[in-house]
């Protein structure tokens, strides 16, 4: 629906799914619910503006649906022996540990991305330097994967904002 302003323009309305809401108690998901796990997991950062991207291209790029998700600030940064990340580092940990036990993990993959936030403002590194340590911590946070988890199957991307658009590039873990 389009409301009007007094000059007969039309004013732009946000359709009712993307209007952040308050009052909802009980939502049923259309999603079927598929009860195998795909034992794969993907680390990355919790920023919420590539979440969607990061789906894409675990689920259609790498053909991997339901995947495991473990979203922190930064992702794999935490795992890279950064003192600023060291509570963070141990969760992840933990968290790995329990995925390789319970839900049976063989396949890990990291993703950096570009302009996050981690970065510039928990370790104070700024653009041109950025990318270079985000790869340098790919490599030492897919080390940290197969040391704790003994599984092989580790890979790296880093994803690029280019022309509005995210770009996955791979990066030798
Ligand atoms: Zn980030």
């Amino acid at each position: 629906m389009a409301l009007r302003t007094s000059e007969h323009r039309p004013l732009e309305v946000a359709p009712a799914a993307a209007r952040p809401r308050s009052d909802l108690r009980v939502y049923e998901s259309t999603v079927p619910y598929e009860q195998s796990r795909i034992r794969a997991a993907a680390i990355y950062c919790s920023d919420g503006r590539v979440g969607e991207q990061f789906d894409d291209f675990l689920q259609q790029g790498l053909g991997l649906p339901r995947y495991d998700r473990v979203a922190l600030p930064g992702g794999p940064a935490c795992l890279a022996g950064h003192p600023q990340a060291h509570l963070e580092e141990q969760g992840v940990v933990d968290e790995l540990h329990f995925l390789v036990e319970v839900h049976g993990l063989k396949r890990v993959v990291l993703i950096a991305h570009e302009s996050c936030a981690f970065y510039s403002s928990r370790l104070d590194l700024k653009d041109r330097r950025l990318e270079l340590v985000q790869r340098a911590d790919l490599v030492r946070a897919a080390a940290v994967v197969r040391r704790v988890t003994g599984i092989d199957t580790v890979e790296g991307f880093f994803a690029r904002l280019v022309n509005g658009r995210i770009r996955f590039e791979g990066v030798e873990v």
